[in-house]
């Protein structure tokens, strides 16, 4: 109990937005045992791991004990699924337990996932299942490894509570941490109120909370369009940089900090292949791959439509601003994806910008048509640039054209060093976390333990891990995930 009342949590947005916050507590949960806890993260948020293990502290983490003055919200938001317009979606099984202090000086939002039914839950029955728990806890936590900004998990700790899916599956609570909740659809919800001054309240919010720098310009709402947009791009760089198709980029699932938020049907890609789609309900390849930009300015110009009167009093006027804003959009995410490219080829440092253009252009046909495996190509480009083309050239189907390649390359010097501080050699790959899922359900935590510790540190390659880096076996087959599971 002592360590107890060192946990403080604000309850800024619940108390700053009641019209947008459903006061609410999460479900009793029978049987609650931990199964995996973020030490690190909780160090950051001076949580103390101890405290969280205790039967006190694992009570806090599903929301069944609630620190004194904390408000539990379920946040309104709406958003476009697939391009339809849901004006109001919101928590229906998540709630915002309370702002912490992290170590840096700014707030994290504590949040639970599969909490229980709220007044947002419309048919869904609240809950969550042990495996896309874990699923989230793995891949946001390779993402933060990865240096890609995300929302980081905290814990999953399974309830003893049996949820029915296509089978009866075991509960669970995620435990997520982020820098807000703030989505593209929290402004949508806002400005469909009607209530200019929530609006504003909610972009000043967002001003302090993520993008400070916009509150000294002459114009601070068009300032924090373009923060976003900035963000966005950058993330949207790092996300096809990497090769991480999130699934469901909804509006409700783009946030205004620039965190990558909501691992649903999200994979990483294997062999390369710009069209690659993975969830099961994306029938028509909205958010495929190679998509995900044109997607994310599309989300954006949702947001810029919902800023429009805090803009400028003339709409028209805020519209050729907003438009001017949206319109730099795909300069920024190009720059930042051409020069993460040249990063991965080891030439960032190179003078000959054109030729590493080139390079890069004639490069990704060769890598489709193989196809290679993305991740383990990169790695193995390294060598090349060591002397050992080997490993790389075994991967790709037109070795006249990869030999020409290589050969114009490596005359530009690449440092191989470099490469290996971009291009990770341990991803959470498809099979590896879907073996770790199954064997977790089943009750053995070690294969995700292990698979944690390897993308923990994705780009230190150490022996003993080579499983990490293969492809998926054969047998693995055509990769489908699954939503709202
Ligand atoms: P998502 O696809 O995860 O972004 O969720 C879209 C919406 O569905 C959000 O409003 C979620 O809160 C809601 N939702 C998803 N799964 C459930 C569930 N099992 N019970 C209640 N609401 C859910
Ligand atoms: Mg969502
Ligand atoms: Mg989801």
């Amino acid at each position: 109990a002592a360590a107890e009342s060192t946990v403080t949590l604000d309850g800024r947005f619940a108390r700053e937005f009641a019209e947008m916050a459903i006061p609410w507590r999460a479900e009793e949960v029978p049987d609650p045992r931990l199964l995996v806890l973020n030490e690190p993260l909780a160090a950051e948020l001076d949580l103390d791991p101890a405290f969280l293990r205790s039967p006190e502290g694992l009570l806090m983490l599903i929301g069944n004990r609630v620190p004194d003055g904390a408000t539990p919200v379920a946040q309104a938001y709406a958003g476009h699924q697939f391009g339809w317009y849901a004006p109001r979606l919101g928590d229906g099984r998540a709630l915002l337990l309370g702002e912490v202090a992290h170590t840096d000086g700014q707030l994290r939002d504590l949040h639970l996932k599969g909490s229980g039914r709220t007044p947002f839950a419309r048919g869904g029955d609240g809950l969550a299942v042990v495996g896309p728990m874990l699923r989230e806890y793995i891949v946001s936590e390779a993402m933060h490894a990865l240096g890609i900004p995300t929302t980081r998990s905290l814990a999953v700790v399974a309830t003893g509570r049996p949820v029915q899916r296509e089978t009866v599956l075991p509960g669970a609570v995620l435990t997520r941490v982020a820098s807000s909740h703030l989505r593209v659809g929290s402004f949508q919800y806002a400005r469909a109120t009607g209530n200019i001054g929530l609006l504003r309240r909610l972009a000043d919010h967002a001003i302090i909370r993520h993008h400070p720098s916009a509150a000294e310009t002459g114009n601070p709402y068009l300032a924090l369009l373009q923060a976003v947009i900035a963000a966005q791009a950058s993330l949207m760089a790092q996300w096809m940089l990497v090769g991480f198709v999130h699934g469901v980029m909804n509006t409700d699932n783009m946030t205004i900090s620039g965190e990558t938020i909501d691992y649903g049907p999200c994979a990483f890609l294997d062999a390369f292949n710009p069209a690659a789609v993975y969830s099961s309900i994306d029938e028509g390849g909205r958010y495929a791959y190679r998509n995900q930009p044109l997607v994310a300015e599309w989300n954006l110009s949702r947001l810029a439509e919902t800023l429009l009167p805090l803009i400028h009093e003339d709409q028209e006027q805020a519209v050729a601003l907003a438009v001017e804003s949206l319109e730099t959009f795909r300069g920024q995410y190009s720059a930042a994806w051409s020069a993460g490219m040249k990063a991965k080829l080891g030439l960032h440092n190179n003078s000959d910008d054109d030729a590493a253009s080139t390079l890069v252009d004639e490069l990704l046909p060769l890598l489709q048509e193989s196809p290679v495996d993305y991740t383990s190509f990169f790695r193995n480009l390294a060598k090349a640039a060591r002397g050992h083309a080997e490993s790389a050239r075994r991967m790709v189907l037109d070795l006249a054209a990869f030999d020409a390649w290589t050969e114009r390359w490596l005359a530009l010097k690449p440092d191989a060093d470099a490469m290996d501080r971009v291009n990770p050699a341990y991803i959470p790959r498809n099979h590896l976390v879907e073996e770790a899922l199954a064997a977790a359900t089943e009750g053995d935590l070690d294969p995700l333990k292990r698979l944690l510790d390897a993308v923990a540190a994705p780009y230190d390659e150490r022996t003993g891990l080579e499983q990490y880096t293969a492809g998926a076996p054969e047998d693995f087959g055509a990769y489908r995930t699954f939503c709202g599971t």
